[in-house]
């Protein structure tokens, strides 16, 4: 596996929770209690129904690749990290998340490729969620 740098990351009172999971090797989101949908990126209200009847609640961290596009040259500090997959991901809980598909060859990744989550710890104690091939 290639190493891919991490991304800056905003943490801020609504997404605290979210990266303390990361943290545990846990993906946690809020779910909605009033529409039942599952809220992505965190925050205070769901998107759905508006409602701020949350509850934090541990995803399976399984899903499948929606999309997905293979960056040969990336900028910054992933300039020499192509070829890298960037892709969204569809949850089994419902949620597309925008992330990197990791492990796996990039010509190797395909639409509706079953996926797992990946908890990328880099060495200043941020952890990224990322996916790879759990076939
Ligand atoms: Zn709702």
């Amino acid at each position: 596996m290639s190493f891919l740098p991490l991304a800056d990351v905003e943490v801020n009172n609504e997404t605290q929770p979210f990266w303390d999971a990361l943290r545990n090797n846990t993906l946690m989101l809020p779910r909605c209690t009033a529409c039942q949908s599952v809220v992505w990126y965190p925050r205070a209200h769901c998107p759905a129904c508006f409602s701020t009847a949350l509850q934090w609640e541990e995803m399976s961290g399984r899903g499948t690749v929606y999309s997905y596009s293979i960056v040969a040259k990336g900028n910054g500090r992933w300039k020499e990290s192509g070829p890298y997959v960037v892709a969204y991901v569809e949850l089994a809980e419902g949620p597309r998340i925008l992330t990197n598909i990791v492990g796996i060859t990039p010509n190797d990744v395909h639409i509706n490729m079953p996926v797992v989550a990946v908890f990328d710890a880099g060495d200043d104690g941020r952890v990224l969620l990322r996916f790879t091939s759990s076939s």
